[in-house]
């Protein structure tokens, strides 16, 4: 999972790594988590700026620090201590995120646009993990943190159950404590019903969002009740397929 993150942290139409949505500031920070589903081992950064791949330092939280979450400067001196390079910050800002934020700034939009980036995979033995990486929601106010560096909410992976991203707002996904809801759903149902499960939950909160998840027997399901989201999947013996729209 921290591969497929990766590169999709470095692909400019995704809202994470380069392509982030940019702060109300103009500025790129970025949130990613991780998470084993065997050893239920968690890391997360939130707030980070000046990295190329944010996913890899939120594993290294989970595997090489006894902690979960890091934040801000915290986690960029522990990003040096590895000897992650640092990026120049403007390297990080694709021109369709700045044509975004400038059409923000001018007709001084409301809505937050998503685009987060996740990877939820399984093993031939049934072992599970999840990623998710984000720019965070178009236009957030500098220091905010989202759903995605949230174990739990944006992201949650257990054999038990399944693996789980989340891309959406934010706020409504943190609400209704989202992934460990469709985790516990996982348990006793199918994965589409499962997934079915959180996107109800959201109603409460009229939230939108795409959710992925896999479950240890290979089940999985892609949902989102927003206009449409990008997702793709493959297997082990090379069936694979992908879409953008409903259905
Ligand atoms: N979930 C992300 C956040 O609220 C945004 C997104 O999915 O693009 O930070």
């Amino acid at each position: 999972v921290e591969a497929a993150a990766r590169s999709l942290e470095d692909n400019p139409w995704f809202n994470a790594g380069y392509g982030s949505a940019l702060t109300s500031a103009g500025t790129v920070e970025m949130d990613a988590s991780w998470m084993d589903g065997e050893r239920l081992v968690a890391g997360a950064v939130g707030c980070v700026t000046r990295l190329k791949n944010p996913i890899s330092l939120a594993r290294a939280v989970a595997e090489k620090t006894p902690h979960v979450l890091l934040v801000g400067p915290g986690a960029e001196a522990f990003a040096d201590e590895l000897g992650t390079p640092r990026v120049p910050a403007e390297s990080l800002i694709a021109p369709r995120a700045l044509d975004r934020f400038k059409l923000h700034q001018q007709t001084a939009r409301t809505q937050p646009s998503f685009g987060t980036i996740g990877a939820v995979a399984v093993d031939q033995r049934g072992h599970v993990a999840a990623a998710t990486s984000t720019g965070g929601t178009s236009f957030k106010r500098p220091g905010r943190v989202g759903d995605s560096p949230l174990i739990g909410l944006g992201t949650y992976a257990d054999d038990e159950a399944g693996a789980i991203s989340a891309t959406g707002h934010g706020e409504a996904i943190i609400r209704v404590v989202l992934a460990k809801t469709i985790c516990d759903a996982a348990r006793t149902l199918p994965a589409k019903e499962a997934a079915l499960v959180g996107l109800k939950a959201l109603e409460r909160v009229q939230g939108e969002a795409g959710i992925i998840l896999v479950k240890p027997d290979g089940d999985f399901a892609m949902v989102f009740n927003t206009v449409q989201m990008s997702r793709a999947w493959i297997r082990a013996d090379g069936l694979e397929g992908s879409a953008v729209a409903p259905g």
